[in-house]
């Protein structure tokens, strides 16, 4: 449950998720309780709403800095080198990706933050997982440098939580459909650039090929999973290593059709390129069974409502 003095720093609140997140969290506990923070200047989505600093996550002090000043209790780490940006360059990855974690946990740990969050992704899975609703427990050998990172996220999360007690939550979020803020590098980006080309230009060639199913979820789900997960009392949460979430899985077929309800005239063309491996080795379906007993989650959008909704939004 939230308190009075819940002072919240976000990092990376400038991305996809981070946007959404910052207003969301600025509307639950106050503009004057949510800090937003990131490398780069602040989007202009949140001017006016709040306070915003530049912080490079990989710099422990700035960090720590914000968190003395402001009395910080809780963190949301954001900033991260996704998917497909990854691959290009796997090193500088996991630098960012494990430094700026091991950052949080730290300052956490030394700070007795009340909770932290570290967003995963069914990037972890790989392709000796299950392929169809793939479960939060089961063979887990990614094969991308982002994979590999999250996993290894995952397990310091985990550890932190074991040997010092840090309450830090995790989702393994599925690719995230948005209008607000662009996404960042991400294998599942397909699924928002064909609004655009379809309002756009009535045509889209996407980088995956026809029948490439992936997890997915809109924003809102995301966003009020995120709020759920970080809301729940603390013995309801059983794993503080991440848990797996799940809303809605389809092809960039199946998502052209359904664009096709409303842009008759809309067409897709198919020209996979490196992310086609990428997507080839991770799961095509989530089992989220324990997020739904745990803490209560439950997806509201379908394909079909995101389309919609999508649609009615994206600004071109
Ligand atoms: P994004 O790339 O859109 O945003 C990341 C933000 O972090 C950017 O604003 C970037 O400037 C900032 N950043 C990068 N390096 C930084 C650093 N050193 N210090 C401070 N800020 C830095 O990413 P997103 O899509 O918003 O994802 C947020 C989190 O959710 C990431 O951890 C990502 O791995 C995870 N995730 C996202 C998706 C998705 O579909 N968007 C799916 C699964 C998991």
């Amino acid at each position: 449950m939230s308190n009075d003095t819940d002072t919240i720093l976000i990092i990376g609140a400038g991305g996809q998720i981070g946007v959404e997140l910052t207003l969301a969290l600025r509307k639950k506990y106050g503009n004057e309780n949510v800090i937003a923070s990131d490398l780069r200047e602040e989007n202009p989505l949140l001017a006016g709403t709040g306070a915003f600093v530049l912080i490079d996550a990989l710099n422990k002090q700035q960090i720590e800095e914000v968190v003395k000043k402001e009395s910080i209790t809780q963190i949301y780490l954001l900033a991260a080198v996704l998917s497909a940006v990854g691959e290009k360059n796997p090193l500088f990855a996991w630098n960012i990706n494990m430094q700026a974690l091991l950052n949080v946990l730290e300052i956490a740990r030394e700070y007795k933050l009340d909770k932290v969050f570290f967003p995963s992704s069914i990037a972890v899975f790989g392709p000796t997982s299950p392929k169809q609703n793939c479960p939060q427990h089961t063979i887990i050998e990614p094969t991308t440098i982002y994979g590999i990172s999250k996993y290894a996220g995952e397990s310091w999360c985990e550890y932190y939580f074991q040997k010092y007690g840090v309450d830090v939550r995790s989702i393994r979020y599925p690719g995230i459909i948005s209008y607000k803020s662009a996404p960042g590098g991400g294998t599942t980006d397909y699924a928002v650039e064909i609004f655009y080309e379809a309002l756009k230009n009535k045509s889209y060639n996407c980088f995956l090929s026809e029948d490439t199913y992936l997890p997915m979820m809109y924003m809102e789900d995301a966003i009020r999973a995120t709020l759920e997960l970080m809301d729940a009392p603390k013995e309801n949460i059983k794993s503080h290593r991440s848990y797996n979430l799940a809303a809605i899985s389809f092809s960039p077929k199946e998502i052209a059709a359904e664009i096709q309800k409303h842009i008759p005239e809309f067409s897709i063309t198919y020209t996979p390129d490196f992310r086609q491996a990428i997507a080839d080795s991770w799961a095509q379906s989530i089992d989220d069974k324990e997020a739904r007993q745990d803490w209560g989650w439950k997806h509201e959008y379908d394909l079909a409502t995101m389309v919609e909704d999508m649609l009615k939004n994206v600004k071109i």
